[in-house]
């Protein structure tokens, strides 16, 4: 369980790993759903071609189940240009923390309509995962520069996560 504080410290180090001017739009999508006290935690933003690599073997020739279906390269993730959240709810017995509520369908489609005004789109198959819609797919990106620029930032940004991360999904 985490604070509302802590969980838009992480929510801020996830948003600067992306691409700018998604960053930006992701950003406003945050804010508007803030706004109506919807408090998502973002907590996955860029995924670099050897993380996306192991997640893909995950179920495949690794233990574990299928959690993706893109090859490093073949996600959004990997040039900075998705997110995946989930809306947090208070724990009634422990005032001020909160945990994620990974069912609350209703937070998902207000997460939807909102990120449909800033050219933020979901994807049908993942829950929470949010993607820039200037690209109807992942081989339309302008990929050159934009991916080495982010990534060369985000690998200097907090990439160690939480302990508490661990028993979460991984989307
Ligand atoms: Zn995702």
């Amino acid at each position: 369980m985490i604070t509302l504080v802590r969980a838009s410290e992480i929510c801020d180090n996830k948003l600067l790993t992306l691409e700018s001017d998604f960053q930006q739009r992701a950003r406003e999508w945050l804010h508007k759903m803030q706004e109506i006290s919807v408090y998502p935690l973002i907590y996955c933003g860029f995924r670099s071609f050897t993380e996306q690599d192991a997640l893909y073997a995950q179920g495949r020739t690794k233990a574990g189940r299928i959690v993706t279906k893109a090859r490093g390269g073949q996600s959004y993730h990997n040039y900075g240009l998705a997110y995946d959240w989930v809306a947090l709810r208070e724990n009634p017995k422990n005032r001020g923390f909160y945990e994620s509520d990974w069912d609350n369908d209703g937070a998902y489609r207000i997460g939807d309509a909102i990120g449909h005004a800033l050219k933020i789109t979901p994807i049908e198959w993942e829950s929470g995962h949010m993607q820039d819609a200037r690209y109807k797919k992942f081989s339309d990106i302008p990929a050159k520069g934009t991916t080495k620029a982010v990534q060369a930032f985000a690998e200097n940004i907090e990439t160690k996560k939480p302990s508490f991360f661990s028993s979460w999904k991984s989307r």
